[in-house]
């Protein structure tokens, strides 16, 4: 429990940008799989998503929070009908987190919509930890932190443990996008059931049957189970997305108004020729 108030203490502001000096440190002093130019700019273009992030979450964090404990305190949700131990409801709802949170994405790159917003994710064509600020705002906040809602509605899951799925979440994200070099053992161990850095690179794939896949952010165990866990060597990889591939369409301004451009998605054929859909 007092571990629990321990972290909960801290700003998650401040864990955020302590996780990314970490990351951006190690990617800068050691090896990596993917060679990278401009690492300054990128920082910067990704940086300003977070800011806008920060800025919103001042307001939209107390109504998600409001909204959790007012389900709560009228005892809405399936673990209200079962008596569980502290600990186990703990883990339990946070695997239910996990559990919605890889739905609503696989979601966002069905529907047309949420691609619209969850596409500004996937145009990084040059990945590192940083890429674990690029999302739109309106979709954290309208889709997952509404997800997140839905889940404590639907589960009975609370505030406390949110507030520590977001603390593994950001450990995990920071791990996923970082273009660090790692034993490749951890794949065929942790990697059972945990997301590892090449599991979710192949998510980050130009090829959209990759980009369809590996849409878990902490347990890789719901690829694994519902059919949508692929691999592919590195040395193959090309991140992005074909049509952000120019460098006027990696900036802040140009990808924040993108949900609001008809942009049409190009799939290439596997014969290397390119078409739209
Ligand atoms: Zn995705
Ligand atoms: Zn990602």
């Amino acid at each position: 429990m007092e571990i629990i108030d321990t972290i909960l203490k801290i700003n998650p502001n401040y864990i955020i940008i302590g996780l990314l000096a970490i990351f951006f440190t190690l990617e800068q002093v050691s090896g990596t799989p993917f060679s990278f130019k401009q690492r300054g700019y990128h920082l910067f273009q990704n940086i300003l998503f977070q800011i806008v992030l920060m800025i919103l979450n001042i307001f939209f964090v107390s109504i998600q929070v409001y909204c959790i404990d007012w389900l709560n305190s009228s005892e809405i949700g399936l673990l209200y009908l079962v008596e569980l131990p502290f600990w186990s409801k703990l883990f339990l709802s946070i695997v239910l987190y996990d559990f919605t949170t890889y739905w609503i994405h696989r979601a966002s790159h069905k529907i047309p919509l949420l691609w619209r917003l969850h596409r500004v994710h996937h145009s990084d064509t040059t990945m590192d930890s940083s890429t674990t600020f690029r999302f739109h705002p309106l979709e954290l906040i309208l889709i997952y932190q509404t997800g997140n809602i839905l889940t404590a509605g639907i589960f009975g899951t609370d505030v406390t443990s949110m507030a520590l799925y977001y603390f593994i979440i950001y450990i995990f994200f920071f791990l996923e996008h970082s273009n660090l070099n790692y034993p490749k053992w951890l794949n065929s161990t942790f990697g059972l059931i945990f997301v590892m850095p090449d599991h979710h690179r192949v998510h980050h794939q130009q090829d959209q049957f990759y980009t369809d896949s590996n849409y878990a952010d902490i347990l890789i165990i719901w690829d694994r189970l519902f059919g949508t866990f692929k691999m592919m060597p590195v040395e193959k990889m090309k991140y992005g997305l074909i049509e952000f591939d120019s460098e006027n369409k990696q900036s802040f301004l140009y990808l924040i108004k993108s949900p609001f451009i008809n942009i049409k998605r190009i799939t290439r054929e596997p014969k290397g020729k390119s078409k739209t859909e």
